[in-house]
């Protein structure tokens, strides 16, 4: 593979990347941009967003508008 190529690849996936986490924080889809599983809710933990149950890292910033519902801080008893 030409270092070109390589280029070209690298900036198609990180392009399908962004769409993903697009849609996931507006909520369109509720899969994990990063693994795919299903996820059911976000926990903010100093600077970073975590989801559950992958515990895969979302991104350093807050929880979107579209998910303060299933934050682990908005589950009442
Ligand atoms: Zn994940």
């Amino acid at each position: 593979m030409s270092k070109f190529e390589d280029e070209e690849t690298q900036a198609k996936l990180l392009e399908a990347f962004f769409e993903k986490l697009a849609a996931f924080s507006k909520r369109e889809s509720e899969e994990c941009p990063h693994c795919g599983q299903q996820v059911v809710s976000m926990v903010k933990s100093g600077r970073c967003v975590y989801l559950h149950p992958c515990m895969c890292r979302l991104w350093q910033g807050d929880i979107p508008e579209t998910w303060q519902d299933a934050t682990d801080k908005g589950q009442k008893e």
